[in-house]
């Protein structure tokens, strides 16, 4: 295509022939869910991002839908108080994300409805599992997720995210929503979920630092690729619908490796917290135009395999491509 580099070529003609397109279908907007009513209030260090109680979210989705956003991602963050060793507030039935799920439902059926599922924030040790003794415990901590993912699926969600990066849950959650007749929801592994200093604002956002000691024991090094690809090819064997890299502007070889290893496994990829952050910092800093680098960075999550970006620029980014200001 040297044409497109020719200096005649219009702006219409390259845009025409552009190998890559992002598009408002392909993005997921993630949400913040926490129990009350009338509750819409900023996250310290997470610009434009809320924390919503379920009433205040239903009022804010059709201001995504007006740009073709329509697939979101439910963080439940409880309250303090809920905390407990077993985290009982991640898999009771009028727990907040179940309750956030049946309030999307109500009003907005056709939304697609992801939920994560996991236990750190509502652990009293702020992590993803079980734990004794200092240690995060993998199988003890599996029956717990399998009822959380239950547990959102009763309510109506439509896809669950195991992201506790625990070995076998995908197989536990496949088993349990197969056998409570469940089978058409569908399960999205955070299969390489590496363990990245690029959480921040999400943990400001769950308030779900961990208590001690950090998540390095389940979650991937970054030196590490191709551990991913074990993570991935075990996923898909014990039945993930989706998988998904995360975090991605920072991992753009992982999901160019499994999109090459899986050319047909639905790709999801997780553009995080702190990458969105670092754009809005740096375009503040008057490093770059904020919009052109929004748009650059998703289109190469895009170009480099994912089909589904799961990212806290959806509205901002779907509003550009609608052709809005
Ligand atoms: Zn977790």
């Amino acid at each position: 295509m040297k044409h497109l580099r020719d200096k005649r070529a219009t702006q219409k003609i390259r845009d025409k022939y552009a190998e890559t397109r992002i598009l408002a279908a392909d993005f997921v907007y993630p949400y913040f869910v926490t129990p009350g009513k009338k509750i819409k209030e900023a996250i310290k260090g997470f610009e434009g991002i809320n924390r919503f109680s379920p009433d205040m979210l239903v009022k804010d989705i059709p201001g995504i839908l007006k740009y073709g956003v329509d697939k979101v991602l439910l963080f439940g963050t409880p309250d303090e108080s809920e905390k407990d060793e077993t985290g009982s507030g991640a898999y009771s039935g009028t727990g907040i994300v179940p309750a956030a799920v049946r309030e999307i439902k109500k009003y907005f059926p056709k939304i697609t409805v992801i939920t994560d599922v996991c236990m750190c924030a509502y652990t009293k040790s702020g992590h993803c599992g079980i734990v004794r003794g200092g240690t995060v415990l993998n199988d003890e901590t599996l029956p717990y997720l399998a009822k959380t993912a239950l547990a959102h699926a009763a309510a109506g969600a439509d896809i669950v995210a195991p992201s506790a990066m625990m070995d076998g849950q995908v197989d536990a959650i496949r088993k349990i929503l197969d056998k409570n007749g469940f089978d058409n929801v569908k399960i999205l592994a955070y299969s390489a979920k590496y363990a990245s200093c690029l959480y921040g604002p999400f943990r400001e956002a769950e308030k779900s630092t961990p208590s001690f000691g950090d998540r390095k024991s389940y979650q991937m090094d970054y030196r590490n690729s191709k551990e991913a690809m074990l993570e991935v090819k075990e996923d898909i064997k014990e039945g993930a619908d989706m998988v998904m890299v995360k975090p991605a502007h920072a991992y753009l070889d992982i999901i160019r490796a499994v999109r090459a290893a899986y050319p047909k496994i639905p790709l999801a990829a997780y553009h995080v917290s702190g990458e969105y952050a670092m754009l809005k910092a740096a375009a503040r800093a008057g490093v770059f135009d904020e919009k052109a680098a929004m748009m650059e960075v998703l289109t190469a999550i895009k170009r480099a395999g994912a089909d589904t970006i799961i990212t806290y620029f959806a509205v901002e980014a779907a509003r550009l491509i609608g052709g809005k200001k």
